[in-house]
């Protein structure tokens, strides 16, 4: 069935993208333009840049491509670098308040395969609340990112998050899962897991990862580990329940260590110097505890954050 009134918004995160935002706008364009043709789209269809408090020109060149496209690239600026998911966030809720159909979000370097695009748009003509882009393969990533990639999401599967392998934030979402979105005040809210769990109809879609056009990845190892914790402590217990069955182990197996050190004294009157036990349990439980401890705190720093429960981000300016 196609719908000529479904206005799409194209979601797109941008730090630091002086490289590619120019060619990446075009080509969006031009993806939109096929669209409208097909009567795909409606024509007030449009792409809604974010840019996450870029250093470099990024911001200039967007606001060259607003004033030669006009409506068709409205954007956002942050105050500062809040991090590729706060961008989508402020994305979603921006084109949720400009008003659209369905919205799309896709990577500023263009890695992700804008003619999935067309696919994600027939498969919300045919019901579908929520379109999944799931990565064929990871060819383009480094031997490091597969395999913490992998890791994470056998983790979250682990941990109770049923989220598919290789899921990514290339996806479509109707005006229907946005007003749900909406209603989500988390501060970590993580976009992969929280769309999954919502339980709307949603298909997914297998797309092509393509090497980065130009620039570098913006991810490190940390803003990707950080990524990974939220992940899992916002959407899972497990950990706790982990500590608790560790604490209940650990005081068994000392029952036996004592049952056995009585037996030694007592029976075999052959008490070893005891010295190289004594440090090797010292250290062992104190590692113990402080990886305990450790989990916890990751636990504790989601509280601090959601109660203290401040803006997710600032906005500087906004081109519409
Ligand atoms: N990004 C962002 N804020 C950040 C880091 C990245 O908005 O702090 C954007 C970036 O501009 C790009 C997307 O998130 O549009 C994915 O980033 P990148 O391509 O560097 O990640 P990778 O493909 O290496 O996972
Ligand atoms: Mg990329």
């Amino acid at each position: 069935m196609l719908n000529k009134k479904t206005r799409l918004a194209i979601i797109v995160p941008c730090f630091n993208e002086e490289l590619v935002i120019k060619s990446t706008i075009e080509t969006l364009i031009e993806v939109l333009d096929k669209l409208i043709f097909k009567d795909k789209i409606s024509k007030d269809s449009y792409i809604y840049l974010v840019d996450d408090g870029s250093k470099d020109n990024t911001w200039s060149i967007i606001e060259e491509l607003h004033s030669s496209y006009g409506k068709r690239v409205k954007a956002l600026k942050f105050v500062r670098n809040y991090g590729n998911q706060k961008a989508l966030i402020a994305g979603l809720l921006g084109v949720k308040d400009i008003g659209c159909d369905c919205a799309v979000s896709i990577d500023a370097d263009l890695q992700q395969d804008e003619n999935a695009i067309e696919t994600f748009v027939d498969e919300y003509h045919k019901g579908a609340e929520i379109v999944s882009g799931i990565r064929n393969d990871r060819k383009t990533d480094t031997l490091f990112k597969k395999f913490t990639a992998i890791c994470f999401y056998k983790l979250m599967n682990l941990l109770g998050v049923k989220i598919p392998q290789n899921h990514s934030d290339f996806r479509l979402v109707s005006s229907k899962a946005l007003e749900i979105f909406e209603k989500y005040h988390e501060e970590g809210l993580f976009l992969r897991g929280f769309f999954h769990e919502l339980g709307l109809k949603t298909s997914y879609v297998h797309f092509d990862v393509k090497p980065r056009m130009a620039g570098k990845s913006k991810f490190n190892f940390f803003s990707l580990t950080s990524l990974a914790l939220n992940g899992i402590t916002a959407f899972s217990i497990v950990p706790l329940r982990i500590i608790a069955a560790i604490g209940v182990l650990t005081v068994l197996g000392s029952f036996l260590l004592a049952l056995e050190v009585i037996f030694e004294k007592y029976f075999l009157h052959d008490m070893p110097s005891g010295w190289a036990t004594l440090v090797v349990l010292l250290a062992f439980f104190g590692g113990v505890q402080i990886f305990c401890l450790g989990i916890i705190g990751e636990y504790i720093g989601q509280i601090f954050n959601e109660v203290k429960a401040r803006p997710r981000y600032i906005k500087e300016t906004e081109l519409t």
